[in-house]
């Protein structure tokens, strides 16, 4: 498997493991209710109220547990923020809009792109700022990052405005969508399943699939693990949906894989690095590969038009960042002009985020024609 986020240093923290604790919560529960599935574990292990991973902290930058493409550089933000902009005129300019971002972290994505589109006329007079975030501590940030574009926070798309147009971004967000795995063996589908071991460890076993659950598994010659999130299934219904009725685009940012296959993509990572799955639950961030090939399919499917996957380099330069890059060097003090250049190969060069990461988008029609593609 390949790292997901890079970095190197690593910061001190306490592993909440005693009784009260997320594992001890996990534990009472599978003691309960049987193994629980990894779906459960992950959603627990992320979003439990008390102490899910990203509602107990900011886990981003070189003192957090890793780093995102905007945490990187402000060029990442300014070339979203163009693309937005050139869709919304694509799309005629409309006087309203939701401009919507699932996911938003410490909220520097959406500054940024409002930072570069300031100049662009009527697009933020037009734009209703939406933000889909769970964390408290989280929301708490946004807020202060972006108290002066007045944003609203919601739980689900249902809440957005249901008259205009949408303009979604994410970046890192579908990783975050619990996965459950299940194994095909010769004919025989069993689930991946999060049990007690004999000296009352967490641990993986595979176990007879519910036959509610039949339905979801792959039909053809299978073989192997299947990776499978009914929450990412159904966000993404509920997007294209949305495209239909208000029209729009989509634009995700992930890491994934552009075919479907088979295996275990599941990973933990904290202090930037990878750790077990069941290292202190809550305390490390799980995510899952995104499969490209599905969402494209199920856009399909819903007759909701798809660009990409590309890789995030391509994206990137075919949207002007090394011109881009160039203009902010030329302006900038030494100290800047090594940041600027640093930010720029790691979001760009195939070795680092370049190629990890893709970008798909999806527009309510074909017509739109996207930059970036
Ligand atoms: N987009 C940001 C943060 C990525 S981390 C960046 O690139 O820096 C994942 C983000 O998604 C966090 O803000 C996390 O709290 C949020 N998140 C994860 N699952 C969520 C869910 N089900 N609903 C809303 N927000 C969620």
């Amino acid at each position: 498997m390949e790292p997901k986020r890079m970095d190197s240093k690593p910061s001190p923290r306490p592993s909440p493991s005693g009784r009260g604790s997320l594992l001890e919560i996990i534990k009472d529960r599978i003691r309960q209710e049987g193994p629980m599935d990894l779906g459960t574990y992950m959603e627990m292990c992320l979003g439990h109220p008390e102490h899910g991973y990203y509602m107990t902290r900011d886990p981003f930058g070189a003192a957090g547990d890793f780093t995102t493409s905007p945490e990187v550089s402000q060029l990442f933000g300014e070339m979203i923020g163009a693309w937005l902009a050139d869709v919304w005129m694509k799309m005629g300019s409309p006087s309203r809009f939701a401009l919507l971002e699932c996911g938003p972290g410490r909220g520097t994505l959406m500054a940024d792109i409002l930072r570069a589109t300031k100049h662009v006329q009527g697009f933020h007079d037009a734009a209703k700022i939406y933000l889909m975030e769970m964390s408290p501590v989280l929301k708490e940030i946004q807020k202060q990052k972006l108290e002066a574009y007045n944003p609203y926070w919601i739980d689900d798309v249902t809440q957005l405005d249901s008259g205009i147009p949408v303009l979604l971004v994410a970046n890192e967000f579908l990783d975050a969508l619990p996965v459950r795995q299940f194994v095909k063996t010769g004919d025989d589908w069993r689930e991946r399943r999060v049990a007690l071991g004999r000296d009352g460890t967490l641990i993986l076993g595979e176990f007879e699939v519910d036959g509610a659950d039949i339905g979801m598994l792959p039909k053809e010659s299978f073989q192997g693990i299947f990776e499978t999130s009914l929450c990412l299934n159904q966000f993404m219904k509920s997007i294209h949906l949305l495209l239909k009725k208000q029209t729009g685009a989509a634009l995700f940012v992930d890491y994934g894989h552009v075919k479907s296959g088979a295996g275990d993509t599941l990973q933990a990572m904290r202090n930037h690095k990878f750790v077990d799955i069941f290292e202190t639950p809550g305390s490390c961030d799980l995510t899952a590969h995104v499969d490209f090939e599905n969402i494209v399919c199920m856009a399909k499917e819903d007759d909701v038009a798809v660009c990409g996957p590309v890789t995030q380099s391509a994206f990137l330069k075919g949207l002007g960042i090394e011109a881009r890059a160039e203009r902010l060097w030329a302006g900038a003090n030494e100290v800047q002009r090594e940041s600027i250049i640093s930010g720029l190969n790691r979001l760009i060069d195939t070795e680092q985020m370049g190629s990890l990461f893709k970008v798909i988008a999806l527009t309510h029609e074909a017509d739109l024609q996207p930059e970036g593609f």
